[in-house]
């Protein structure tokens, strides 16, 4: 593609760019055909070359971080598929903790708890980059990320560097979890511009850059040992079992109970088609066991809506997004 060759001649980064890679190599479902072009930028600066060429060329971009959320068509990905995975530096500044849109969420808890510093623990052991998470506002156990989110570095439609200052109302405590969670799924959130499973990023041509956050003083011993809870619970509940992106659905307040309830209830425990498998242990789950394409994922994600539909009257919203050249 004349475009593609024109991308290649002219990029001229020390990260990596590779044509025709593989997204099975980068996204946690272990599925996906090839991306015309993969980049890896190294730096903020590099990132944003790589996508002011991309527009020069013609071609269209979009931003990944680990591909933990994401199913990517075996037909693969139309145009620059962009890393940030090496654009990870954390800093911390007395109780502020800054860290590129690259770095791994638990490389950023590993810090905050070896630093003394509480806010982001009950994400560990949850994959994703920092990057990722901000753009799918990310929650577990009751709390979610932009809580303590105090400043996202962002780039916008026209490659500048903004600042979104995060403001967080003083509603409500997410320490009463019911309450919390009963707002949070009905999309009200503390922090303005966040909901449950929202940001201000999602349905925009922005990039996050990096983003920061307020914690506070704890006894890194104290960290240590909840941030092993939470991960251990991961391990019980069998998030690691075999490759998936986590959660297949959002929860709908509307539906009365959450997603996997009700899947279990209809029997999902264990369906398969092909070597995507719902897992035994949690019907919101789906995970690749071996062999899986992206089809027979998507099949099953098709069948476990329609069945919801039928019962229901209204199908469950996708938490995964679907990247790529999918037929319909
Ligand atoms: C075993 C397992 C457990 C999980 N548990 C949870 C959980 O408890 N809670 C939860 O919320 N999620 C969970 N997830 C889903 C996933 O880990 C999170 O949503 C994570 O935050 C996604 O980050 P990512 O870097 O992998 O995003 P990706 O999958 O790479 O991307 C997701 C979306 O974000 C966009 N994006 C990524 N980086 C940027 C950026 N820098 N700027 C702009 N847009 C960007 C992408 O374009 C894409 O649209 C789980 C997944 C797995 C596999």
């Amino acid at each position: 593609m004349e475009r593609v060759r024109k991308f290649l001649e002219k990029i001229n980064i020390k990260g990596v760019v590779r044509e025709q890679e593989p997204m099975a190599l980068h996204t946690s479902f272990r599925v996906g055909g090839p991306a015309d072009l993969y980049v890896e930028p190294i730096s903020i600066p590099e990132c944003i070359e790589t996508i002011r060429l991309a527009k020069e060329c013609s071609l269209p971009w979009i931003v990944l971080g680990e591909g933990s959320n994401v199913l990517v068509a075996d037909a693969g990905i139309e145009g620059v598929v962009i890393s940030t995975l090496r654009i990870s530096k954390i800093t911390i500044e007395g109780t502020l903790l800054t860290a590129e849109a690259g770095t791994k969420v638990d490389s950023v808890v590993k810090a905050s708890c070896k630093a003394g510093l509480r806010g982001l623990e009950f994400l560990s052991g949850m994959p994703g980059s920092i990057g990722g998470a901000v753009w799918m506002n990310a929650r577990c156990y009751g709390s979610e990320i932009s809580e303590a989110l105090a400043q996202v570095v962002y780039l916008n439609e026209l490659l500048e560097q903004k600042t979104l200052h995060v403001s967080h109302l003083p509603v409500k405590s997410s320490h009463n979890h019911d309450e919390y969670r009963k707002s949070t799924m009905e999309g009200v959130s503390q922090v303005e511009g966040f909901g449950y499973k929202k940001s201000p990023f999602q349905g925009k041509p922005w990039i996050i850059l990096k983003a920061s956050f307020h914690l506070t003083s704890e006894d890194p011993r104290i960290l240590e040992e909840k941030t092993q809870e939470y991960r251990q619970d991961r391990e019980r509940k069998g998030h690691y079992l075999a490759p998936s992106a986590g959660s297949v659905f959002k929860n709908d307040r509307s539906f009365g109970e959450p997603a996997g309830v009700i899947l279990d209830r209809m029997g999902f425990k264990g369906f398969r088609i092909g070597d995507a498998e719902v897992s035994p242990l949690h019907a919101n789950i789906i995970f690749n066991r071996g062999a899986a394409r992206a089809s027979d994922i998507r099949a099953l994600v098709d069948r476990m809506q329609e069945a919801v539909l039928k019962v229901y009257g209204r199908p469950l919203e996708p938490e995964i997004i679907f990247l790529g050249r999918w037929e319909s």
